[in-house]
């Protein structure tokens, strides 16, 4: 049985592993190419692991190669090599995510003024007897030398030239890519405008990234206001200088358009940006400025983590604390983790900038492997407001602000100011229900209540789609006397618009649907006119309101109470971004309405102490095993019924665990039922990393083989965030 050559592909399937298929050329294009392959009776496209011989007699043959040079750089593909494994997440499906949606779909990865192919200077003494043994390569050299401008990839592909001969060519130092001849641009000066004066803080900060040779991971902690973005900007310029690129991550891009204008703003380099907001040609295009090193700033979501980029100098995590860098859904990685491995492999600085860091990163800092540089006071000279708390047990659902909060907006409204009242809660109230016999709105889906929106007379739910019309009677008495509870943006627009003569603003999901609508509430909060804004946490997000002079902020309890350990860090970063808003200029002040003032976790977070919260609850996940001492994977199950949920679990609960790994459950999840499915989950704890991953292994090599899988579905969640 003769051997063939092979090459080994790695599939957009969910199943561990590359496949391997038969490939006549004589050249294997390179790690990270992309191929088309069929697999059943489909075509797919796959990028190219690796290549080696078979004698199996039933291989399918790879269909088309689509790349020259690989569309993922050694690099990058590395670093998907290294959350595959992480994370246990076919290596297919992570080099999937990391592509463009064109590029998924077999598009060329060559920018739309595609670099020519020519002769070098060698090429063009080459004689044709050196290649008789390779007529493809023949034949792309005698093209290229009736070619002598040069041509462009579809030429050259309807002339029929061999996308592997000409890699053969390059690779032999005859041939190469390059752009049309243009003047040399004249050096232009990096600076669109001057630098602001650092103070002693931002300086000691500007000055230890600049230093930084090589790998170094920087904690930025510093309090909101204190001037964070003008250390990125100050930190960037000699990394521009030098010619290289800056990636910066942020929590979302449309909800915070004024950090991007503030890069552009100070940079005359092209500055691009990577999120869902951009149709699939602008991605590809924005993609590709990356990789081939004409834009040098970019700013981008989660996703941008996994951006080729020609000559990396510095990765910039933004906000490194949001709960949006934690991909929740099927390839669960963290940009957080990914950036401080990727600048690891690349080299060069990371910088994880935040005013509440996450416990993780604190940690990290304080164990001495990030660098700490702290911003301890507000960059302009403003005074940081003290949060009040208020015993909110008196309000009522028809009034739930508190006269003293309703007092301070008056004041602040008269006195020409705006003002922020937050509540993180769309809708008009949270709930209805009989007063007669008790019944309430339930969706039928999920273990959920309904919202009431108002505005269209409808029942949401706020985790699956289902909605109807509010019931006039009760639907179990026939009671007409039906009453909402709680309150929601909604209902405090309003109030307020009864309470006050002065604009109300609101934001959240609803009221921003429409393209633009935030940019027009934006805008007109920004015109500066009194005004009270109503919102949710869209609106705790990197905004600056130099007006705002007063924040409310109501029903924040909740994660303070909250049972999942990571309710109060959660809980007070929130607290501080709110309360962050306020005093950007002047003093400004912020109230906090609850129902337990003087619950300690709350009364230590409302102090704006977030170092001595952070040292409270670091102490209890130490005593509990809790990351960032140990470490957790989730593996969740969902099912038609809770039964083979969970019995499918404890199955794969009885399997014996490596030593130093706990089992705990299987339990029915926080929330038992949403969408109409059943869930259940078991988590694995360990002190140390290496006997998780191990564990994980042998779960989900166990899964995979239990008959019971077939009848739910599941996935494993490594460094779970909401469990
Ligand atoms: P953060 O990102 O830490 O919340 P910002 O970078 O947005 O803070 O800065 C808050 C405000 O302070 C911005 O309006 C910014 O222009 C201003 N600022 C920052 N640094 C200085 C400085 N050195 N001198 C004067 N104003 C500054
Ligand atoms: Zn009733
Ligand atoms: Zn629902």
């Amino acid at each position: 049985m003769p051997t063939k050559s092979t090459l080994q592909i790695a599939l957009p399937v969910p199943l561990p592993g590359c496949f391997d298929y038969l490939y006549a050329g004589d050249i294997p294009p390179a790690q990270g190419s992309r191929v088309q392959v069929p697999f059943g009776r489909r075509t797919l496209i796959g990028v190219v692991h690796g290549h080696g011989q078979s004698d199996y007699p039933k291989l399918k043959a790879v269909k088309a190669v689509l790349d020259i040079e690989p569309v993922i750089p050694a690099e990058l593909y590395a670093l998907c090599e290294r959350a595959a494994r992480y994370y246990h997440h076919p290596l297919g499906e992570v080099l999937n995510y990391a592509l463009p949606g064109l590029l998924r779909q077999g598009q060329d990865a060559q920018a739309r003024q595609a670099l020519r192919w020519h002769l070098t200077e060698r090429g063009q003494h080459v004689s044709d007897d050196q290649l008789g043994r390779a007529p493809r390569q023949l034949e792309a050299l005698t093209v290229l030398r009736e070619h002598p401008k040069g041509l462009s990839p579809p030429m050259l592909a309807a002339l029929d030239v061999s996308s592997q001969a000409l890699a053969a060519l390059r690779d032999k130092g005859w041939a190469e890519q390059r752009e049309e001849q243009t003047a040399p641009s004249s050096p232009r000066e990096l600076l669109a405008e001057t630098h602001l004066p650092a103070n002693a803080e931002q300086r000691r900060a500007i000055a230890a990234i600049r230093d930084a040779d090589g790998f170094v991971p920087f904690l930025l902690d510093g309090i909101t206001g204190s001037g964070k973005t003008e250390v990125y900007l100050q930190a960037m310029a000699p990394v521009l200088e030098a010619g290289k690129q800056v990636l910066v991550l942020v929590p979302e891009i449309g909800l915070t358009p004024q950090t991007v204008q503030r890069f552009r703003q100070r940079f005359t380099v092209p500055v691009i940006t990577l999120h869902s907001g951009l149709t699939d040609r602008e991605r590809l295009d924005n993609w590709l400025a990356a990789r081939d090193g004409q834009a040098r700033i970019l700013i981008g979501t989660r996703s941008a983590i996994f951006t080729p980029l020609a000559n990396p100098g510095l990765i910039i995590v933004d906000e490194a604390h949001d709960g949006s860098l934690k991909q929740q859904d099927g390839f669960r990685y963290h940009a957080r983790d990914l950036a401080t491995w990727r600048a690891q492999q690349l080299a060069i600085p990371v910088i994880h900038g935040s005013a509440t860091p996450a416990l993780e990163t604190l940690h990290l800092a304080r164990t001495g492997r990030y660098r700490e540089l702290r911003l301890s006071h507000q960059a302009s000279d403003s005074r940081r407001p003290a949060i009040e708390v208020l015993d909110a047990r008196s309000a009522s659902p028809a009034q739930p602000l508190l006269p003293t909060s309703l007092q301070a907006l008056r004041d602040c409204v008269a006195a020409g100011k705006q003002a922020l009242v937050f509540i993180n809660r769309r809708g008009y109230a949270p709930m209805i229900l009989c007063q007669d016999c008790g019944w309430q709105a339930e969706c039928p889906r999920c273990d959920s209540f309904f919202t009431w929106h108002r505005s269209d007379n409808s029942l949401r739910c706020h985790h699956c789609d289902s909605h109807r019309r509010v019931p006039s009677r009760c639907p179990d008495c026939g009671s007409a006397a039906i009453q909402e509870a709680g309150s929601g943006t909604e209902k405090l627009e309003s109030l307020l618009n009864d309470a006050l003569e002065v604009p109300v603003i609101r934001i959240d999901r609803d009221a921003t649907r429409r393209k633009g609508a935030l940019d027009a509430q934006l805008a007109r909060i920004q015109a500066g006119d009194p005004a009270v804004l109503v919102g949710t946490q869209m609106l705790a997000k990197g905004h600056h309101f130099p007006k705002l002079a007063l924040v409310v902020i109501l029903d924040m309890d909740a994660g303070f109470l909250s049972a999942d350990f990571r309710g109060p860090e959660q809980a007070a970063q929130l607290l501080l971004q709110v309360a962050g808003r306020s005093g950007r200029e002047g003093a400004g002040r912020v109230l906090l309405q609850s129902r337990h003032p003087d619950h300690p976790l709350l009364q230590q977070a409302a102090s704006g102490d977030y170092g001595a919260l952070a040292t409270t609850l670091l102490a209890d996940r130490q005593l509990a095993g809790l990351p960032p001492f140990g470490h957790l994977a989730l593996m969740r199950c969902e099912a038609m019924t809770l039964g083979k949920a969970m019995d499918f679990l404890q199955q794969l609960s009885n399997m014996t665990m490596p030593e130093g790994v706990h089992l705990l459950g299987p339990v029915p999840a926080p929330m038992e039922k949403r969408a109409g499915r059943f869930r259940a989950q078991l988590l694995l704890q360990a002190d140390q990393r290496p006997p998780l991953h191990g564990a994980i292994d042998a779960l989900l090599e166990q899964a995979r083989a239990l008959p019971a899988g077939r009848q739910c579905r599941w996935h494993i969640d490594v460094d779970p965030i909401d469990m």
